[in-house]
């Protein structure tokens, strides 16, 4: 049996680990061949990645990182580079299935490599679908392959999305964990540190897409990202909160049927979902013991503590590369925060502040434009962290 060809982009972050275990748990390189394995700058996980994947390239995107990832695999006969147009030719290998799981903008040149490459796409760079929109999705039609999503919402969409009853479909919901400041007054979000907002309550997840989770940027995303992968107008897109985390998302259709999809809040339910589509493969996630959890809450977000979701709406209403320009400030506002140059509110003014600046709106655009929007909404919002700096103790 010829095995499948796979490529892991990102794969040291939280979601390339995950995928890297339901591989090593599904027979690991005796059932897969691993074409091959990015990372941004950690040598110790990507070398023992490598070798126990044996992938035809590694690729370390930090260059001054080259020599440390040469000597650990040192002996092993593997091909070694870096650099970002390494990473990037990494995405472009013939492979059968490719998992695009660099977090933010950052990946947007590895996706869009591997989105032309055909075959298919497991994506969880969300980002890439939220800067560049349609034109990331022309390059997935251009390679002719398939995009499943893998981020745990858009992966449920697309299992309860019946796609031939488009014209009955009412309206989707994304579910919210509602991050560690669900029940926090607004007084205490203000001064939140870091680390406060990286403690996610069910996920374990990279730092910046914990500490999106806590500003509720993540499902501003995400709501962006369902309006991307689905034939829905924005305002059929809902968020509700669900503290539990095990109602992933659900679809609404005219006859007042509600399809809801369940799981563990484990990211290798929706990996082994991509990996075995179009057909279903054990994932060694947990089973839900529904009497152990015994209910299921939901509540309507507060916008007011989190204007992530107001600002998700209007960059959608505004449409061309309002919804990049939410993001590039977005990442550069997160930085900040990280930073501690300013508060975890300030995230949201920040981004507020640089959409009106820039007023991006509903114009045609191509990859060059959101690279130059990208670039100019993070200089903005970067001018505007340092106009706004604040003394943390
Ligand atoms: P992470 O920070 O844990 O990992 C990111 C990966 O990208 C790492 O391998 C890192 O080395 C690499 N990387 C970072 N900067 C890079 C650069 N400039 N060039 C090349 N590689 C670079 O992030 P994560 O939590 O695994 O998230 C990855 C993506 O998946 C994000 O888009 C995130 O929103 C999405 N996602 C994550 C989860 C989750 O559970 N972690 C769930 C849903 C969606
Ligand atoms: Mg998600």
């Amino acid at each position: 049996m010829t095995r499948r060809r796979v490529t892991l982009m990102g794969s040291t972050g939280s979601v390339g680990a995950n995928a890297v275990d339901v591989i090593r748990r599904r027979g690991g390189i005796e059932a897969y061949e691993v074409v091959a394995l990015t990372g941004g700058r950690n040598v110790a996980v990507l070398a023992e990645q490598a070798r126990e994947l044996r992938p035809e390239l590694t690729a370390i995107q930090d260059e001054a990182a080259w020599p440390a990832l040469k000597e650990a695999l040192a002996g092993e006969g593997l091909r070694i580079e870096a650099g970002d147009a390494a990473v990037e030719a990494a995405g472009g290998l013939p492979a059968d299935w490719r998992l695009a799981a660099i977090v933010g903008a950052a990946g947007l040149r590895p996706s869009l490599a591997a989105a032309r490459a055909g075959g298919v796409l497991a994506l969880a760079n969300k980002e890439c679908l939220v800067a560049a929109g349609e034109a990331f999705l022309a390059a997935v039609e251009q390679g002719g392959g398939k995009l499943i999503p893998v981020d745990s919402e858009h992966s449920a969409l697309f299992q309860i999305f019946e796609a031939d009853q488009i014209k009955a479909v009412d309206r989707l919901i994304v579910t919210a964990s509602g991050g560690p400041f669900r029940e926090w007054s607004r007084e205490r979000m203000d001064s939140a540190t870091p680390e406060q907002a990286a403690a996610h309550p069910n996920w374990s997840m990279g730092l910046k897409i914990s500490v999106d989770s806590a500003s509720l940027f993540n499902k501003a995303l995400e709501v962006i990202e369902a309006a991307r992968l689905f034939p829905v107008r924005p305002d059929q897109i809902e968020v509700l909160v669900h503290p539990q985390s095990v109602v992933h998302a659900m679809v609404g259709y005219a006859d007042g049927s509600v399809l809801a999809h369940l799981g563990a809040p484990d990211m290798r339910t929706p990996i082994a979902y991509a990996l075995g589509w179009p057909e279903r493969i054990p994932a060694p996630t947990p089973k839900l013991d529904f009497a152990a959890l015994s209910r299921l809450d939901f509540q309507a977000p507060d916008e007011a503590r989190f204007p992530a979701l107001r600002l998700a709406r209007e960059v959608l209403e505004a449409g061309g590369l309002a919804p990049c320009a939410l993001n590039g400030a977005k990442e550069a506002a997160l930085e900040a925060f990280l930073e501690r140059r300013i508060g975890f509110l300030d995230m949201a003014a920040a981004v507020e502040a640089t959409l009106e600046a820039l007023a991006p709106g509903g114009e045609a655009y191509d990859l060059q434009d959101v690279f130059a929007m990208d670039a100019r909404a993070r200089r903005f919002a970067t001018d505007w962290t340092h106009d706004h700096r604040r003394a943390f103790a």
